[in-house]
């Protein structure tokens, strides 16, 4: 297996920065910070200088690197096409080998690496959700007891679930016959904090009459480990991935979490070829139920009577990656739904892997400007397409003092699909 590039390859990539200055318009962490390090550019140029010997693993050096969301917004909009996101990704790697990881990189590395340690960690959370959290009002999210290293105690959290979705359902559901069967990768996310998500999805595929397939051995997809520069740790979760999703010949890998399209159809195609039967095959949920026609069968439902008004929210892993229109797609013909788009809904949350650990203060300053865009927009809910991005949307609009919720489309969906069981 070929391992994640390292930053000396990165060499052609660093040289094609004209240093236009055309990142600085997207970069998130810039819009909150007004700083130069902050930015494309000034990264580019501090990794450079990194190779060239030029700086060392000063404090400087070091706080401007772990500014940045590696939510390739700059690299979208450069016209050179400098990937940014990889090329600091690549750098926190090289700090990792020359200096160790930090403490809370070395607790992620930890327990990401053992996923029976995750899996006892999380259940146990559940289990002691009472005595861990309070519970804010109208039920969007909950609030530290006590303090705890690495999470603000002002942050708004979701439950975690007793029991982790994947030990909710068989690791094969059968549909229709002829219809084509889906491996889902369910990815941390839907597995310990969002199963309700992950049940919405397997309620539309049966929809559809589509088979699917939940394989046990699937672990995170690592894009948490990327951010904090555990690169082993990647190249692990890439292997045992590997082999969990291609063990059942399936028509394709589904995922409902923007992240874990990102790990395992971009991060994962610096290991080759020997990774292509996954990377090629991964879609986002709602690119599958647009492709098999859900939009038209939803299209040609009668709209409530009732209906709530309802923005969405761009993954930044799904937009620099083109998936825009069929999360929308989807969304705009619930009938229960009138879908209003706010301003800048490709926007980052903010939230960005460990960065908004590192960083609560400018993740919440640049959700601040999200949390604005959804209340000017009018809407009751704000839908997306990641779970890290509802955790962020819902801190975000909490600290805004605003009342609207954050939700998975699929949640919607799901409503919408039982609304039809219903009246059948
Ligand atoms: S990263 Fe791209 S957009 Fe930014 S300065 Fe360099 S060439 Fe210009
Ligand atoms: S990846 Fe995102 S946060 Fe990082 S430099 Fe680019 S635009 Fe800024």
């Amino acid at each position: 297996m070929k391992k994640l590039k390292r930053l000396d390859e990165y060499r052609e990539e660093i040289a094609q920065c004209v240093k236009c200055g055309a990142c600085r318009a997207h970069c998130p962490a810039f819009g909150a910070e007004k700083h130069e390090g902050r930015v494309a550019r000034g990264k580019i140029a501090l990794a450079d200088a990194f190779l060239k010997g030029e700086v060392d693993l000063e404090d400087k050096f070091l706080l401007d690197m772990s500014q940045c969301l590696l939510c390739g917004s700059c690299c979208a909009q450069c016209p050179n096409k400098v990937p940014t996101d990889e090329i600091v990704a690549a750098t926190r790697r090289e700090i990792a080998r020359r200096k160790g990881l930090s403490t809370f990189a070395k607790g992620v590395a930890g327990i990401l690496s053992r996923p029976e340690l995750m899996n006892l960690l999380a259940k146990s959370g559940g289990k002691l959700s009472a005595l861990l959290f309070k519970k804010l009002p109208q039920t969007s999210g909950l609030r530290l007891r006590f303090p705890a290293p690495f999470i603000s105690s002002d942050r708004t959290l979701p439950p975690l679930a007793s029991t982790p979705f994947r030990e909710r359902y068989p690791e094969k559901i059968v549909g229709e016959a002829g219809r084509p069967t889906v491996a889902f990768f369910t990815g941390c996310g839907i597995n310990y904090m969002y199963p309700e998500v992950g049940e919405a999805l397997l309620k539309a595929l049966q929809f559809i009459g589509v088979s699917v397939v939940i394989p046990a051995g699937q672990g995170c997809c690592g894009l948490p480990a990327v951010s904090a520069g555990a690169g082993e740790v990647v190249e692990q979760l890439a292997e045992q991935n590997l082999k969990a999703l291609t063990a059942t010949p399936v028509d394709c890998i589904v995922t409902a979490c923007a992240s874990c399209h990102a790990g395992l159809g971009k991060v994962y195609q610096d290991f080759g070829a020997e990774f292509a039967p996954l990377t090629a095959n991964v879609k986002d949920i709602f690119v599958f139920l647009v492709e098999q026609g859900l939009v038209e069968k939803l299209a040609a439902l009668p709209k409530a009577a009732e209906r709530i008004k309802v923005t969405y929210h761009d993954p930044c892993h799904l937009r620099t990656q083109g998936i825009t229109k069929e999360p929308r797609a989807i969304l705009q013909a619930l009938p229960q739904v009138d879908y209003v788009e706010m301003e800048d809904a490709g926007t980052c949350c903010g939230l960005g892997g460990t960065y908004s650990v590192y960083h609560y203060d400018t993740a919440k300053k640049i959700g601040a400007q999200k949390a604005g865009f959804i209340e000017e927009s009018g809407a009751a809910l704000v839908a997306t397409d990641c779970p890290g991005c509802i955790m962020q949307l819902q801190d975000a609009v909490n600290h805004a003092g605003q009342q609207q919720r954050a939700v998975h489309i699929l949640s919607l969906l799901m409503e919408a699909l039982e609304e039809i069981k219903e009246d059948t």
